[in-house]
This record gives C-alpha cells, structure tokens and sequence, in this order.
C-alpha cells in the first residue's frame, strides 16, 4: 500500500502513521523526521535546513524532493510506504507522481486529517510538554509562535493539495478530531471502502 497522510501541523499524521506501519509492516517515511536528522548530524541538508525548519517555514522542494527519492528507492519501501509529511506543496506531489511512475507503482490513496485550528496549537504545546517530561528533546518548532507560522506555509503550500487529490479521486477525509482510536478506527474504514 502507498499512502499519503496529509494535514496541518498536529493533526496527528506522526501518530496514525506509527499506527499504519504496525497494521500493514511497510515504512513510515517523515521528512520532518529525515530533516530533523540531517540537522542532529549536521550534513549538508541538515545545515541548510535548520534555520527555515526553526522559523516554521518549508524546505525547498529540491532538497526535500531528494531525500525521498534517495530513500523510497531503499528496499524497505518496495511493497508499499506511508509518506507523512510529504508533499506539502504541488511541486513535491508532482515529484511523487514522477517517482512513482519511475517505477510503475501508484499511490493507492491520500489520507487527509481534518482538525479544527483552535485544537492544533494546543496538541502542539502538549507534545512539547510531554517531550520535556519523559526527557526527550522538545522540537525547537513546537511553540505556540512557530506554529503560527507553520500553519500559515500549511494553509498556503499545502492546503491547495486537497483539491489536487479531491479532482484526481484519491482523497479520503477523516475526522482528526476524535481520539488516537476512534482516528484510526476512521482510517481503516476510509482504506477499505
Ligand atoms: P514535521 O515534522 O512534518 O512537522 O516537519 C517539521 C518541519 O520540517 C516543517 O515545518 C518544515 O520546515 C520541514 N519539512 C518537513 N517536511 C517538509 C516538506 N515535505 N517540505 C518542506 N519542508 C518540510
């Protein structure tokens, strides 16, 4: 299976996506979570990255396009992947497609979590809370002044990309709101409809 889960910053993408690679034992592939890598092993993209990713803005697609390119092609992801966090613009769902079309595979469907804005900074300051509390690193992007910002690159970058999927017939929405279960209980019925 090829997914896409998309969705504003809170939605709880990184948590049903853990949830997916359990039920269906394919990968999870975050460029949040490659970015934040590159940036903790200070190579090259990760010294390019680290300022826009602390400001709330979005990579340049060429970089981020590359990462995944280099990792969909690892053997892990051949039966299937679920992208969490990309694309986030129109360039990066075209670079997909590409991709895919590289090598004869589709995408079988894109996931979108819908979750009020009130609720999203909320959950976001939670995590920073929780993060600090069990002694894990606190995301320097998880305050309530980054997440303004990137909820603005959200609603104007990748918003647009509901459509796109809506007119090509790949869109499942979902209710973000309920809880971690109820979400995933949605999920797994918006994939086998
Ligand atoms: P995330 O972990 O998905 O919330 O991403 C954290 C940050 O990494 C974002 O705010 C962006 O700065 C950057 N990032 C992650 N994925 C992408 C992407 N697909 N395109 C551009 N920037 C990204």
């Amino acid at each position: 299976m090829r997914l896409i889960l998309l969705g504003p910053p809170g939605a709880g993408k990184g948590t049903q996506a853990a949830r997916l690679v359990e039920a269906h034992g394919i990968p999870q592939l975050s460029t949040g979570d490659m970015l934040r890598a590159a940036v903790a092993a200070g190579t090259e993209t990760g010294l390019k990255a680290k300022a826009i990713m602390e400001a709330g803005d979005l990579v340049s697609d060429d970089i981020v396009n590359q990462i995944v390119a280099d990792r969909i092609s690892a053997p892990d992801c051949a039966s299937g992947v679920i992208l969490d966090g990309y694309p986030r613009t129109l360039a990066q769902a075209d670079a997909v497609e590409e991709m895919m079309a590289e090598k004869s595979l589709t995408l079988d469907a894109v996931v979108e979590l819908v979750v009020d804005d009130r609720a999203l900074v909320g959950r976001i300051v939670k995590r920073a809370e929780e993060a600090a509390a069990a002694g894990q690193p606190v995301r320097k992007d998880d305050t309530p002044e980054v997440f303004d910002e990137r909820l603005r690159a959200y609603y104007k970058s990748t918003a647009p990309l509901t459509g796109y999927y809506y007119a090509k017939g790949q869109l499942k929405t979902v209710d973000g709101m309920g809880t971690i279960d109820e979400v995933t209980a949605e999920i797994r019925s918006v994939l086998s409809s």
